[in-house]
């Protein structure tokens, strides 16, 4: 948060405190121009993330092509999520395949899976299985909460919930989750947590007995590749250090 912005919901708030009536009076736009909404996202609970991530994998599965129970794709999957397990940190995991040729995969903090049959075109079951077993990590480590917190302070369900005054996530529309869903994806992660993720994926494959070739593999083939669009895509310019990580460890046994 930067000086200004502290300026300015100090201001907001000090003029709530003295002239309440004129503070419920206020539009959304006013609140927005005067931070107050910005203060609002600060403080959400994790109750209403863990709410707004559910609604916000409802509104995604609503529109995407999910792979069918007992299609190719739905097996594969199936085989790698047992291998993985069902649930992180308690948290029970559901994992879907979207068909689209977009090559992404991501996690929201509810234990919502989902992979694009484009990156599993182009990846080998361990690869997957290191993949997720990140994603996880990004669960885990509190990652998809934080990165939730920041797309609903940068969209329109920001303004709803302020503006319905009881954070009404049930009351999102269609919309509003699709434009929270889509800045939740393209939300970007630090370069720390993305090596955090990887460790967490490492130590989880160890764990449950899966080959750990996988991760190293596949983030070699995300170097070979354009950075992209989606979060999983804009790690790209670390991953050789990533790969480093992992082939170190590898080495260590
Ligand atoms: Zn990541």
């Amino acid at each position: 948060m930067n000086l200004r912005h502290t300026l300015s919901v100090t201001v907001a708030t000090l003029g709530c405190s003295l002239l309440l009536s004129g503070c419920e009076n206020m539009s959304t736009d006013d609140m927005i121009s005067t931070g107050l909404a910005g203060f609002d996202a600060a403080t959400i609970s994790d109750e209403e993330i863990q709410a707004m991530s559910a609604q916000a994998c409802e509104q995604m599965d609503a529109e995407s092509a999910i792979a069918t129970p007992g299609s190719e794709y739905a097996q594969r999957l199936q085989r790698i999520a047992d291998n993985l397990g069902h649930q992180i940190d308690g948290i029970p995991v559901s994992y879907k395949v979207y068909m689209t040729n977009d090559i992404n995969a991501w996690a929201m903090a509810n234990g919502c899976v989902r992979v694009y049959s484009g990156l599993m075109d182009m990846m080998t079951d361990n690869e997957i299985e290191g993949v997720l077993g990140h994603e996880l990590g990004h669960v885990a480590l509190g990652h998809s909460k934080k990165a939730m917190q920041t797309a609903y302070a940068t969209s329109i369900a920001r303004d709803a919930m302020a503006a319905s005054g009881n954070g009404a996530v049930a009351a999102l529309s269609s919309s509003q989750l699709g434009d929270l869903s889509e800045k939740f994806i393209n939300a970007q992660f630090s370069q720390s947590q993305e090596s955090d993720a990887d460790n967490f994926s490492f130590d989880l494959l160890t764990d449950r007995g899966i080959p750990r070739e996988g991760l190293l593999t596949g983030f070699e083939k995300f170097a070979d590749m354009d950075g992209g669009e989606s979060s999983l895509m804009s790690s790209h310019p670390g991953s050789k250090d990533r790969a480093d990580n992992i082939r170190e460890r590898l080495a260590n046994g």
